[in-house]
């Protein structure tokens, strides 16, 4: 079944479930829909299954990585991708290309969804990883075809407690959490150092004070989740890149040596 197929089922838009009526009659917002009706977007209650996992985690390292917004995800993963060989798939970059895919029936409300700050609904963003995820076991880097075993970052997921359900149960159990710890003042101060070159229209103060408040609302929980089961390993992100990075580094291989 082609993905968006797959999705689309998912979200119960493809007019050919028996859900309830309101599901079936949801569809994307337009970009002039408040964001805030689109969070009526049904998504099925049976959404939270326990099925197997797509990929076993004996062969599949993912590690999670979350801060806050403007935190250094990227830069920082960048630098693992480089030592480590991991492949680096960020939620947000993989939904901002479903968003201008041509064909994507979730383009305006994944628009939507971003300029408020939102999560997106998670069957979107988690069958955009599990199939990114797929992709790169059937073509590898060369570092893996040589012997590394695959490993992946998923940066900025799971911003919310039913993703990570979601994607332990049905895609990858996680292995860690990498979580950068930051204050509000430095984040802000580097998203609009950003904003000035990314062309991000979720890089401006309204659209940043929104992603501070879903970030504590919504994202912390998820960090305090796998805390509780002593999988996160916080990273203060003060300080040069450099600096930043020699922390990641320890916390890496100790999470690779288990
Ligand atoms: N987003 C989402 N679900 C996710 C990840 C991202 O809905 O699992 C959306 C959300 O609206 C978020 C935006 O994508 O504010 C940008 O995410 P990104 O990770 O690119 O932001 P960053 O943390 O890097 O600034
Ligand atoms: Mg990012």
């Amino acid at each position: 079944m082609p993905v968006i197929e797959t999705i689309k089922k998912a979200l119960h838009l493809d007019h050919s479930s028996t859900s309830t009526p309101a599901a079936s009659s949801s569809t994307a917002p337009s970009s002039s829909t408040a964001p805030a009706a689109a969070t009526d977007l049904a998504v099925p209650a049976t959404s939270i299954t326990h099925e197997t996992p797509a990929f076993d985690s004996k062969d599949v390292t993912v590690l999670f990585v979350l801060g806050g917004p403007g935190v250094g995800k990227g830069t920082q993963c960048a630098n693992l991708v480089n030592d480590y060989h991991f492949v680096h798939l960020s939620a947000g970059d993989l939904l901002r290309a479903e968003q201008i895919r041509p064909d994507s029936e979730f383009g305006a409300m994944i628009k939507d969804y971003i300029k408020e700050g939102k999560i997106v609904p998670m069957e979107v963003t988690v069958k955009l990883l599990e199939t990114a995820i797929g992709d790169a076991l059937k073509s590898p880097p060369a570092a893996w075809a040589a012997g590394t075993s695959p490993r992946f970052l998923i940066d900025g997921f799971p911003r919310k407690m039913d993703q990570a359900h979601k994607f332990d149960d049905s895609v990858c159990a996680s292995k860690a959490v990498l979580f950068f710890s930051c204050t509000e003042e430095v984040m802000l101060e580097r998203l609009m150092e950003r904003g000035k070159t990314s062309g991000r229209e979720d890089d401006n103060k309204e659209s940043i004070i929104k992603r501070f408040r879903t970030f504590i609302e919504t994202s912390m929980p998820v960090v305090e989740y796998y805390r509780g089961r002593n999988r996160v390993y916080e990273i203060p992100a003060i300080g040069s890149k450099e600096d930043v990075y020699a922390k990641v580094r320890v916390a890496v291989d100790e999470i690779l040596a288990k």
